[in-house]
């Protein structure tokens, strides 16, 4: 097991008081820490992780993130297989790395199509914190996305090589088809090789892609933070209206241990559930888990052979992503893979020539879709199947995909399957500026407990098509700005 220099076992920290004390170390609390540190006020800083501190050697040693798998951690009473990392980094270590920012309407989905509800604030209001977000992962990306998605600084990186197809895509289509933003390295980083396109990203052979390891460990590893493994906080304690303690196991026994600030970033299914153990059920806590619905599509091909770009996913398409219809139906972003998920064609001289496709729908947050205490008060999930505004955005995309795919020389599309899930848990703690509606405010300052900031993809309000982790970063940049400033 891999070790730093700034780790603390739980009997040294046992009753002791740190400034800051933030629970998880994946995507929502490694960005707010990134922040944090460049201010004073956040102080002496305690990291409580429920998992090992694992390093790329040790999990390529045995092909896997953690030993502790994220089904044994909840009680799921639903259909669908949440899918996380319990351990250092969290989902930095298993994430396929796919960047792409939220679309200004994700923000605006209510006011622009009355259906769902819009996030306290707006893409303008996060943009600066996306071009954050980006520098510190290295986001390798295509200048043209600016079309959609208006962007102030450059890319860090330059794009990905496109495949063929996704090269004739953009020509034919512009303003709509870009080459995937991702954090896997186009160019080799100090610490980062580059992405050399070998398709196993949950684990990268050669540590291409972000990760906590890779890429956070300054902060992890500053000399004003402690970072205790193996730390699985149960409970928040609270008097006179603030957090006061956080309690926790390790090794078999409980701890306690003291503070100002308090950051929860345990993921969607573990930090209602802190919450739920606490008390603190003010607001909808533990409701409108979600996440997207995705669908997997096969093109056939006459001519054009697929596979020559430079990384796993190559291409997006916006065609089925923004318009009226998102008052009935999911936006949907289509994602051109660059990897033989169904194999090579059997005919001659046509091997090559099939595209992957998936279409990834947004579904709306339903309340019975929910994270509750089951009967040993361990995190139960309820619930769970896609909605009908997904099911029917991904229909809409399937049929738009002739004339999306216009360009191209398409001898057939074939649907392939329902993916089980796109491992994306969101939304049990959402954001909002009215305190009965919400859990968390525009700042993800809890509203009643405001030395209380959660972070991470459980503030979400509504869904996005997009992937989210880029978004989590951005917004816990912002966060710890604003609250520690
Ligand atoms: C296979 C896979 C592929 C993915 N690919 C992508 C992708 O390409 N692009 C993308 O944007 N997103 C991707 N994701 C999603 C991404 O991992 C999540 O969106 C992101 O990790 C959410 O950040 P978070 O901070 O909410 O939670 P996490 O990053 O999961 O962090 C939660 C942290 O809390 C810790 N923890 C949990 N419970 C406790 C407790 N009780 N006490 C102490 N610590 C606790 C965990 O160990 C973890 O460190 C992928 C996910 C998976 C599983
Ligand atoms: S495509 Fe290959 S090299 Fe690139 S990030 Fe994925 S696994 Fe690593």
């Amino acid at each position: 097991m891999a070790t730093l220099q700034t780790q603390v076992r739980a009997q040294d920290v046992a009753g002791g008081h740190f400034d800051t004390v933030i629970i998880g170390s994946g995507f929502g609390s490694g960005f707010f820490l990134h922040e944090a540190l460049k201010h004073a006020r956040s102080g002496r800083v305690l990291v409580l992780e429920w998992g090992e501190i694992r390093s790329h050697s040790d999990q390529w040693e045995d092909g896997r993130q953690s030993h502790i798998a994220p089904g044994s951690t909840y009680d799921n009473a639903g259909p669908r297989p949440w899918n996380f990392t319990i351990g250092f980094g969290g989902g930095t270590n298993c994430w396929f790395a796919q960047t792409p920012r939220f679309h200004p309407s994700d923000f605006q989905l209510h006011t622009r199509y009355g259906a769902g509800r819009d996030w306290p604030f707006t893409y303008a209001d996060l943009e600066p914190f996306y071009c954050e977000a980006e520098d510190v992962m290295s986001i390798s990306g295509d200048e043209e996305m600016a079309r959609v998605l208006p962007r102030s600084r450059p890319f860090p990186q330059p794009p990905h090589h496109p495949s063929a197809p996704d090269a004739l895509l953009k020509r034919a289509r512009p303003d709509l088809h870009f080459v995937m933003p991702t954090a896997r390295a186009r160019q080799a980083t100090e610490t980062r090789t580059a992405c050399c396109a070998n398709h196993r990203c949950s684990l990268c052979p050669v540590d291409a892609k972000f990760t906590a390891n890779n890429g956070l460990m300054d902060v992890f590893q500053n000399p004003r933070v402690s970072v205790c493994p193996g730390a699985e906080v149960t409970h928040l304690n609270t008097a006179a209206g603030a957090v006061r303690s956080v309690r926790f196991k390790s090794g078999g026994k409980e701890y306690t241990v003291h503070g100002d600030l308090f950051v929860l970033g345990a993921n969607a299914i573990h930090s209602p559930a802190i919450l739920l153990r606490s008390g603190i059920d003010q607001g909808p806590v533990g409701k409108g888990l979600h996440e997207a619905y995705g669908v997997e599509v096969e093109v056939m091909l006459d001519g054009v052979d697929n596979f020559g770009g430079s990384t796993i996913t190559t291409g997006l398409d916006y065609g089925a992503y923004d318009g009226a219809f998102r008052g009935k139906s999911g936006s949907a972003l289509l994602y051109f893979e660059n990897r033989w998920k169904f194999g090579f064609r059997p005919e001659p001289g046509k091997w090559r020539q099939t595209l992957p496709i998936v279409i990834v729908a947004e579904d709306l947050p339903n309340d019975d879709d929910a994270v509750v205490l089951g009967a040993d008060g361990g995190a139960k999930v309820v619930g769970g199947e896609p909605g009908a505004y997904a099911l029917a955005g991904a229909e809409r995309a399937f049929a738009q995909l002739p004339s999306i795919l216009a360009a191209l020389p398409v001898e057939r599309i074939e649907r392939r399957l329902v993916r089980p899930t796109e491992s994306h848990l969101q939304g049990s703690l959402r954001m909002g500026n009215e305190a009965g509606a919400s859990v968390v405010d525009a700042q993800q300052v809890h509203h009643t407990l405001r030395n209380l900031v959660v972070v991470g993809s459980s503030v979400f309000p509504t869904c996005s098509a997009s992937n989210p982790s880029l978004t989590v970063g951005a917004m816990s940049i912002r966060s710890a700005r604003s609250v520690l400033a």
